[in-house]
């Protein structure tokens, strides 16, 4: 095939794939009494180049994540650069080093996966630097709360430090509190981490009612997470296909 070729059939498949998504986000939204529009489809582009980025957004994509600085901070410049304005928001989805912290709050929205109270610092000191608002989504570790053994290879914090965490992020000059992230555990059912999911968010927003966003729900278990009450979908694979191996 031609280069030419090539990008025509990438272009066709992405536009399949993201109507197939998105009709399975309908379909959930629906059986769940909600209305779509208070869904956001967040399409994880780690591992993809900057010109599947393009593409997506193409196609009507406002928001795109990323799970490693320094391939999200080139590909954010890189679409940037040929975007303009019409670039998307981009959310930091993955485990974050609070000496990346400066370098998330230049280019990102949102950071999905904050779980600690360290980190929520280094991010509010960065964003002030740099003259931006984040919004923030607090990581929980469900796997406790589930019976099983911690994550850690995962991130997330335990439930009972949410409360500490979330006063920290609600006080932050340049943080806003979006609400809650999580990944269901391995070998559990996602309806019933996001149960749990959808009760420690409930919890938070007695104390802080503005903080009703709920990260969850991927390829595998976005009608689950839906049903659960998820505002913010991060779907990868659905709509790229698989993943090639990371460098
Ligand atoms: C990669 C990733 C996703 C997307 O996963 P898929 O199964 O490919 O949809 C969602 N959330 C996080 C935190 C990720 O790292």
């Amino acid at each position: 095939m031609s280069a030419v070729e090539d990008t025509a059939a990438r272009a066709e498949q992405l536009r399949e794939r993201l109507g197939a998504v998105r009709g399975r986000v309908g379909a959930a939204a629906r059986a769940a009494g909600r209305d779509p529009g208070e869904l956001t489809l967040v399409v994880v582009t780690k591992h993809f180049p900057s010109r599947d980025v393009r593409e997506l957004v193409g196609l009507g994509v406002t928001d795109v994540g990323e799970n490693r600085d320094q391939e999200a901070a080139a590909k954010a410049a890189d679409v940037a650069a040929q975007l303009g304005p019409a670039a998307p928001r981009w959310h930091f989805v993955g485990q974050l080093q609070t000496n990346k912290a400066r370098s998330v709050a230049r280019y990102a929205a949102a950071v999905h996966s904050v779980d600690r109270a360290r980190l929520a610092g280094a991010l509010d000191r960065a964003a002030q630097d740099a003259q931006r608002r984040l919004d923030v989504f607090l990581q929980v570790d469900l796997a406790p709360a589930l019976g099983q053994d911690a994550d850690p290879g995962r991130g997330g914090a335990v439930a009972a430090d949410v409360p500490a965490l979330a006063e920290a992020v609600a006080g932050a000059d340049a943080l806003r509190l979006a609400g809650l992230m999580a990944v269901a555990p391995r070998d559990v059912d996602p309806a019933r981490a996001f149960a749990v999911l959808h009760e420690l968010s409930l919890a938070l927003r007695r104390d802080h009612p503005s903080a009703t966003g709920l990260s969850a729900g991927m390829s595998g278990d976005l009608e689950q997470a839906v049903a659960a009450g998820a505002t913010h979908l991060r779907v990868g694979s659905a709509v790229l296909g698989p993943r090639p191996a990371p460098r």
